[in-house]
């Protein structure tokens, strides 16, 4: 009888796992760095640079406005506000938007805020790609842009960008990691609906050069072809660098949508608001997938970020701007951190945007045990090896390749710098202690 029971309930919970396995959309997704990573950070308690994220103070005008929020007495503050975005708050990015663009953009049809620049990726690519769509991915790239376009029935096509041939014996640059021109020609075709491009790109720091821009818009018109346009660091450019928006190429607003991230660009990634802008031809897709999903972002971190935007574009062309002192600011710690990881023995790439850095780590792949760990890729050997037995946590950069081009990246680890001084040099001495044998 007992027995009975049990080969009933075996087989009733056979029948859900069968019926209930993941969707096959999904399948290839399951797994993802940031989920491992920040566990493995919860459980030996390294010296993170992994995620990026600042470890100290965010601006203080931008925490005050929070502050404010919370206490005004005006209650409306903490219920729904209108679902594409917070008026106050799409004002403030339309108005920015509009001067950086030189164009007028509509705060009502041109914006959506949502929930960081995640949700604002997903919107674009859901409410654009339809099955069989084939979509150019540039890598490496940030995770979540595969996931996306499969679960939304469409073709990644890859492309990565390669370190090319350094004749000078100086650390390479990020702009040392380049498109292939032909290879870039030759994914383009009838079935290509969108290309993301992310600039300053996340792992590498690469900030795309007009010449570059140009190859992508041109592509793009001449195969009317969407550009989605990750630009969530678009403040973070160590000079001499500029960034380019792509949207103002020629015959590019049409066709681009752009993505920004409050978390970026006031230093406060817990409070996950993203935008996207574009012409309202193009927005109305991205606002049925939102008003169907989320509807309608948190209230007072929108009024809080629309303040602070509000005051930084009251002083756009001053030093004290945030949008201009950032930079200089992640300046002085990225050189500290290439010179660290030169030190010990590891080939940096110089970024010349963003808060990460790539580096080769294969010269020190004798003081490493890797057998011990037993993923697929080096670097995911690596790092977890080195969290574990040094106290250091980076990221893997195969994460962010497709599987057959995994292997360009196995020899290198992330580092995000956007930590204080004294964890920087935390860090160096943890490396160097290291070098020498002391840990
Ligand atoms: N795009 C890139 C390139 C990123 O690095 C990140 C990580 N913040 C995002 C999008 C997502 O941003 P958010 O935290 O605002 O969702
Ligand atoms: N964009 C951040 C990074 O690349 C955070 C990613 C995340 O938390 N999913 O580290």
């Amino acid at each position: 009888m007992v027995r009975n029971i049990l080969k009933l309930s075996q087989k009733m919970s056979q029948e859900i796992i069968n019926k209930f396995q993941l969707p096959a959309r999904y399948a290839g997704s399951e797994k993802s760095v940031w989920v491992e990573y920040i566990q493995l950070a919860a459980d030996y308690k390294p010296l993170n640079l992994g995620q990026g994220f600042p470890d100290y103070p965010p601006p203080k005008h931008v925490t005050d406005a929070l502050a404010d929020v919370a206490k005004s007495p005006n209650c409306l503050l903490h219920q729904y506000t209108r679902g594409y975005g917070h008026p106050r708050l799409v004002s403030a990015i339309a108005r920015l938007y509009s001067h950086l663009i030189g164009r007028e953009i509509n705060p009502q049809t041109e914006v959506l805020t949502t929930l960081g620049a995640y949700e604002a990726l997903f919107s674009t690519i859901v409410g654009h790609v339809d099955v069989g769509d084939e979509v150019i991915i540039i890598e490496p790239f940030f995770d979540c842009y595969e996931p996306m376009v499969k679960c939304a029935g469409g073709l990644p096509r890859f492309i990565p960008l390669r370190l090319r041939e350094n004749v000078t014996g100086d650390l390479p640059s990020s702009a040392d990691w380049v498109l292939d021109k032909n290879e870039l020609e030759g994914l383009f075709n009838d079935k290509t609906k969108i290309i993301i491009l992310n600039t300053p790109h996340n792992p590498l720091g690469k900030v795309f050069k007009m010449a570059e821009l140009e190859l992508i818009a041109n592509l793009c018109k001449k195969w009317n072809v969407l550009c989605i346009s990750d630009e969530v660091y678009e403040w973070i450019v160590y000079k001499p660098n500029k960034h380019v928006r792509i949207a103002t190429l020629p015959g590019m607003w049409e066709r681009t949508i752009t993505i920004g991230s409050a978390g970026k660009t006031f230093s406060v990634t817990g409070w996950k608001l993203g935008w996207a802008y574009g012409p309202a031809h193009l927005m109305v897709n991205l606002q049925m997938v939102h008003q169907n999903c989320v509807y309608t972002g948190n209230t007072p971190v929108q009024e809080a970020v629309a303040v602070s935007f509000e005051k930084e574009i009251a002083r756009l062309d001053k030093d004290e701007c945030y949008f201009n002192s950032i930079s200089s600011e992640l300046a002085a710690k990225r050189d500290f951190t290439s010179k660290f990881l030169c030190d010990v023995g590891m080939k940096p790439t110089i970024p010349e945007g963003g808060y990460f850095m790539v580096a080769d780590w294969s010269p020190l792949e004798s003081k490493v045990d890797l057998a011990t760990e037993g993923d697929k890729y080096k670097d995911y050997r690596f790092t977890k090896w080195m969290t574990k037995h040094v106290g250091l946590q980076g990221i893997p950069p195969t994460a962010f390749y497709s599987e057959p081009h995994k292997n360009l990246a196995e020899n290198f680890v992330r580092y995000c710098f956007f930590k204080k001084d004294e964890n920087l040099q935390k860090a160096a001495e943890i490396l160097r202690n290291w070098k020498c044998g002391k840990n």
